[in-house]
């Protein structure tokens, strides 16, 4: 019977109370992982290793480039915003243009990149193989 009165007088006051709580957890994100957050932030910073072949003068090489940064990036040799990302080939060690295909050919050595294949590995003993 004395509740109307008491919970209407209550409810707004709780309700700033929640508030402010809400507002003063928000304020504070920084404090538990400043350290993890400017971990992030150097590592950023430091950006990646990788390799690059500039579409428009033909250079290629190593590079670092931001984390951030997509590809095409700007070409250290011509100052184009030129170059693509690339990979070392394992067979004549040169740096070629990486290819969004599963089978690519190294245009130096004629090497076949044949990505199909790292697809599902042979398992040792097939169900359907078993048996004598
Ligand atoms: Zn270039
Ligand atoms: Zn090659």
């Amino acid at each position: 019977m004395s509740e109307p009165t008491g919970s209407k007088r209550t409810r707004p006051h709780l309700a700033l109370a929640a508030a402010m709580i809400l507002l003063a957890a928000g304020g504070l994100p920084t404090t538990g992982c400043s350290s993890e957050a400017e971990q992030a932030r150097t590592i950023r910073k430091k950006g990646r290793n990788t390799f690059y072949v500039c579409k428009s003068c033909g250079a290629s090489g190593k590079t670092r480039i931001g984390y951030d940064d997509k590809f095409p990036i700007r070409c250290p040799q011509c100052d184009q915003v030129a170059a693509v990302g690339g990979l070392k080939c394992t067979r004549c060690s040169r740096i070629i243009e990486a290819q969004n295909k599963p089978v690519y050919t190294c245009p130096h050595c004629q090497f076949v990149y044949d990505n199909r294949l790292s697809g599902p590995a042979p398992g040792p003993a097939a169900p359907n193989a078993a048996g004598p």
